[in-house]
């Protein structure tokens, strides 16, 4: 018979300090950027937000070289603020929204955009597609509310492949913590995806992906032959 092992706890990096940041749950929120839920081909009017998750231990650090992923021909990048909380609640005001935020940073929404498809034709769940190992590569966490403006861009092997700004967020940063507080209770140590703009696609064996927010430290994986 095996042993049982005990669990470490995901986290993720906080820039200048040596302390890590435990991660508890992640969710990501789908085309929170019109031109980006355009070009998925639905219809971006202020639609309400909707949510999917990954799993805790999808985190991957700045500077991962990373397996390329399986089951999969088509994987996408979308780049991505994200939000971590300090703390949490039910049913949170816009006020309270803010309180709970601890900081922010950029983040990769990896995606197999092959299974998505598949899972959106036969209306079945997105977990294979979305929450996959290493699908969710997040810089070092800076202290504070996230700006809400300013260049969310992402390149591979230095080619601009995604150019956005934060001022194009469908719904606010506010606005999805309290829209998720109604679902689920936030707590302590969850992470956001907010949501990628227009330009994503693939990424090829063996390419570096960059993806950058103005005022945070470029996320920079990379992708083994
Ligand atoms: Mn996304």
């Amino acid at each position: 018979m095996q042993t049982i092992t005990a669990l470490s706890v995901p986290s993720i990096a906080i820039a200048g300090l040596e302390a890590r940041f435990p991660v508890r749950r992640i969710f990501c929120v789908g085309q929170n950027y019109a031109d980006h839920a355009r070009e998925m081909g639905a219809d971006p009017d202020r639609a309400p937000p909707f949510f999917f998750s990954k799993p805790a231990d999808a985190v991957v650090p700045n500077g991962a070289a990373l397996p390329f992923p399986p089951r999969t021909t088509n994987l996408h990048h979308e780049v991505e603020l994200v939000v971590a909380l300090g703390a949490g609640g039910a049913d949170l005001s816009l006020d309270q929204a803010k309180e709970v935020i601890f900081g922010w940073t950029v983040g990769i929404d990896l995606t197999r955009r092959d299974l998505q498809a598949e899972a959106k034709k036969a209306g079945r769940p997105w977990d294979m597609a979305k929450g996959f190992d290493n699908s969710a590569p997040v810089g070092a966490l800076l202290h504070g509310m996230p700006p809400s403006t300013g260049a969310i861009t992402l390149s591979i092997d230095g080619e601009t492949r995604q150019s956005g700004d934060l001022a194009e967020m469908i719904w606010s940063v506010p606005e999805i913590v309290a829209n998720l507080s109604t679902y689920v209770t936030l707590a302590a140590g969850d992470l956001i995806f907010t949501g990628t703009p227009a330009g994503v696609g693939p990424i090829l064996r063996g390419e570096t992906v960059r993806a950058e927010i103005a005022g945070a430290e470029p996320l920079t994986v990379s992708f083994q032959p």
